[in-house]
Order: structure tokens, then C-alpha cells, then sequence
């Protein structure tokens, strides 16, 4: 299989072969001839998978065969759920679109200044990628232009579902002409993801990539169990100063967990930075760039802030707080593992979080093997053990490991900009 047996047009050939990709992966094999065809399209595959080709490719290539009608709106529009997929996606957009004319493209995403916005949206534009917030608070300055409009896509719709993006993202495809092609991906098929898409969707094709393919099978994973806090944070830092350490995020269930814990693993001397919803953009921004240059070789990490985040040096992706549904899991692992190269996915847990892990384990269809850390006690966990809160579903949030703050937000809209300053301090969920 070829991109050119795709029936992509040369100059995204070019831009491919450009980028080293030399075939294309299951996802984009299967997703591009429906994209192109012009169909809905429901697909489930994850980060990692190259989901993000799967549509880009086959939208810049549609602009390029469709005539554009007169007007400044744009054409395709892309809605992420956090800024950082969002500026990821703009870019992967304008490298493959980098051997085409005439094709602008742009974001608008929470969390900057306005004005810039502005100026953009008066401008005409073919791709826009935005985060629904700040996408709808443009909307209802009726500085969005809708007339051109023939792609809606909705990148990681689970995600922008869960984080309560849902009445934005549906008022945003509602005010879409009726003839728009309608694009959706996401990590599941489950719960309100499926109701929402055939809400949305017409007659959509679907293409679902197994939980087994979707993982790389270079990502080894593992868990340590730990007696208490105190012992896992002693194993994390043994195993930091391990030689076949590259890069790593280590994950954490809350933002002062993530500031705790950068500042333990500074001290003990790694270049370390924390990165989460409570800081400003810039800041996140300057952070990224410095874990993308390798001036800061430990990331930790919540769960939000880090989706999106594309680094292919990250040897290990370390979960020091289990994460709250086994889709977040896959999520956080999928961080290593990238573009071919090998991973390694360790967790800790506590001797009661062994429901949690199982739940993960189904999910995924792969084992997690408790193993131990070299100069510590192995901790015995009985086979039977139960965790303290042991839903049955595995993608119930806020019922996993029982470890941080419910990630529900009650009502409204998860703050995207200028309205971020909600109270609720580090209970808030974060929004991209
Ligand atoms: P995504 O799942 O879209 O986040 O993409 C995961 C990573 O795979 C990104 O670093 C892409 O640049 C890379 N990638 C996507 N498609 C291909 C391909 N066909 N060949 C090689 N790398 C790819």
C-alpha cells in the first residue's frame, strides 16, 4: 500500500515524501478514500495512529479538486479539544499542505489575545483549526462566515464530549450549511459519542481501528506496585537516573500534584518542568518548546495539558497517578512509542489500585506485568484484591483510581479564553 494508490495528488506526495512518511497507516489507508469521497465519516483511532494525515490529507486535498465560492469564511474547520492539539494539527496542516497554492490556514484557540483573532477571521481562509470555545465566542460576534463552509471535522470528539465541549461543538455544526461533510474522530464509540455522531452525522461510514492495532506494540508496559506515596515518588527517581532514560512525561491527577512533584525531581537533579491547566499560555508554550529542544528532559504532566503533544524522544511515559478511565491511559501512552520507535509505559500503584489496572487491562487487551524496582520490595498483591472503587465501565470517569478531582464539569462550558477565570481553583476541569 502507497499513498500514490490513495490517489493523492502529487503535491501532497510531495509533501509526504518531504516528511519521511514512506506508507500510509491503517487508519489513513482506510480513512482517506472515504474522506475523499465525500462521505461522513465516524472513525475510532487514537493519537499515535496518524489520524491526524487520515483527514488532513484527504480535506486540503478536496479544497484543491472543489472550486472555492467567493467569500472569506472557511472551508474546512477543524475542532480540537485543548490548544496544544490545536497548534499541533495547524501545523501538520501546513506541512502537508506545503507544496500546495493558495491554501491559508490558521487557529484560533483560547487562551491569547483577541485582536490577532480578528484580523485573521477578516482575512479569507481556507483551513481553520479552533478550540470550540473561542470558536463559538467569535460565533456570537458574528465574526464567523459560514458560507464557505463544505468540512466540519471533530479531532479526539470523545475528549471534547467529555470535556463538557458537547452544546458548543453541535451549535458550531448546526450553524454549518446542511451540505457540509461531516468528519469525526475519536478514541471510542462509546456512551454519548455514538449518540451524538448520528446526531450529527449522515449516512457516515465507520472505520474502527481495534484497541490492539491502535497500540504500538513497541510500548512495553508495566506496573510497580508502591507501599505509600512517599515510596513510589523514591522509585520514580531511581528509575529517572536510569542510562536508557530519554525523554519522559510523567503523569500526575492533579495540577499542584504536577507542581509538587517537577520541583522533587528538579531537585534530585533532572531538568524538569511542570505542565498543566492553571498555567498561562505562554508559559505552556515556552515550556513545550523547551521539552521539544531537550532542555527539560522530565515533563510532568496532567492529563489535558498534555494531550496532543507529539515528541518522538519520549522514551517513557511514567504514570505516578493512575489515570481516572482506561481511555486516558491509552491516551497518556500513546505519548512513546511514536512515528516507530520504542517506549516503555510504566505505572505505579498502590497495593488497592489493582481493580483500576484490571479495568485498564481489559480495555486494552494487554497485560500490565508487576514488576520490581531494583533495590525495592517486591509488593505482594493478592490476585483478588478489590479496589476500593471498582466501577464496571471502563470509560466512567471520575470512578478509576480514585485519585484526584472529578473531571465533570456540572453545567456550562469549560472556560476557553477570556471567561477562564471560573472559580472552583484546582477542582476545575482544564480546557484546551
Ligand atoms: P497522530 O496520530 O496524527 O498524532 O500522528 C502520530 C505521529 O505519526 C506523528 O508524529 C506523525 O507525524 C507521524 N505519522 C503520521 N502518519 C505517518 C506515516 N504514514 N508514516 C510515518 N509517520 C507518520
Amino acid at each position: 500500500m502507497s499513498f500514490a494508490s490513495l490517489n493523492l495528488i502529487s503535491p501532497l506526495l510531495q509533501a509526504l515524501s518531504a516528511a519521511g512518511y514512506e506508507e500510509p497507516t491503517p487508519i489513513q489507508a482506510r480513512a482517506i478514500p472515504v474522506v475523499l469521497s465525500g462521505r461522513d465519516l465516524m472513525a475510532c483511532a487514537q493519537t499515535g495512529t496518524g489520524k491526524t494525515a487520515a483527514f488532513l490529507l484527504p480535506a486540503l486535498q478536496r479544497l484543491e479538486e472543489r472550486k472555492a465560492a467567493p467569500g472569506r469564511g472557511p472551508r474546512v474547520l477543524i475542532l480540537t479539544p485543548t490548544r496544544e492539539l490545536a497548534t499541533q494539527v495547524k501545523d501538520a496542516a501546513v506541512l502537508y499542505a506545503s507544496q500546495l497554492r493558495h491554501i491559508r490556514i490558521g487557529a484560533i484557540v483560547g487562551g491569547v489575545p483577541y485582536p490577532a483573532q480578528q484580523k485573521l477571521l477578516m482575512r479569507p481562509l481556507d483551513v481553520l483549526v479552533a478550540t470550540p470555545g473561542r470558536f463559538i465566542d467569535h460565533m456570537e460576534r458574528g465574526r464567523i462566515d459560514f458560507a464557505r463552509l463544505e468540512i466540519v471535522i471533530l479531532d479526539e470528539a470523545d475528549r471534547m464530549l467529555d470535556m463538557g465541549f458537547l452544546p458548543d461543538v453541535e451549535r458550531i455544526i448546526k450553524a454549518a450549511p446542511a451540505t457540509r461533510q461531516t468528519v469525526m474522530f475519536s478514541a471510542t464509540f462509546e456512551g454519548s459519542v455514538a449518540g451524538f455522531a448520528s446526531r450529527l452525522l449522515t449516512d457516515a461510514e465507520r472505520i474502527r481501528i481495534e484497541p490492539t492495532q491502535m497500540q504500538s506494540e513497541q510500548i512495553t508496559q508495566h506496573v510497580h506496585y508502591a507501599s505509600d506515596t512517599a515510596q513510589k515518588k523514591a522509585m520514580l527517581l531511581a528509575l529517572l537516573n536510569e542510562a536508557a532514560m530519554g525523554q519522559a512525561i510523567v503523569f500526575t491527577g492533579t495540577k499542584h500534584g504536577a507542581d509538587r512533584l517537577a520541583t522533587a525531581i528538579g531537585h534530585s537533579g533532572h531538568a524538569a518542568a511542570a505542565l498543566h491547566g492553571d498555567m498561562r499560555q505562554g508559559a505552556r508554550n515556552r515550556t513545550l518548546a523547551e521539552f521539544r529542544s531537550g532542555a527539560v528532559r522530565v515533563l510532568v504532566a496532567t492529563d489535558v495539558a498534555a494531550r496532543g503533544i507529539d515528541v518522538a524522544s519520549i522514551s517513557h511515559v511514567f504514570n505516578y497517578d493512575l489515570p481516572r478511565s482506561a481511555e486516558d491511559y491509552v491516551h497518556r501512552i500513546g505519548r512513546t512509542g511514536r512515528a516507530g520507535q520504542s517506549g516503555a509505559a510504566v505505572s505505579f500503584a498502590l497495593r488497592d489500585e489493582r481493580a483500576a489496572l484490571k479495568r485498564i487491562e481489559r480495555f486494552t487487551g494487554r497485560p500490565i506485568l508487576p514488576v520490581p524496582v531494583p533495590g525495592f520490595p517486591l509488593i505482594e498483591v493478592p490476585a483478588e484484591v478489590r479496589g476500593r472503587a471498582a466501577p464496571t465501565h471502563p470509560t466512567k470517569r471520575g470512578a478509576g483510581a480514585g485519585k484526584g478531582p472529578a473531571r465533570h464539569r456540572p453545567s456550562g462550558r469549560p472556560g476557553n479564553g477570556p471567561r477562564a477565570g471560573r472559580p472552583g481553583g484546582s477542582r476545575r476541569p482544564e480546557a484546551g
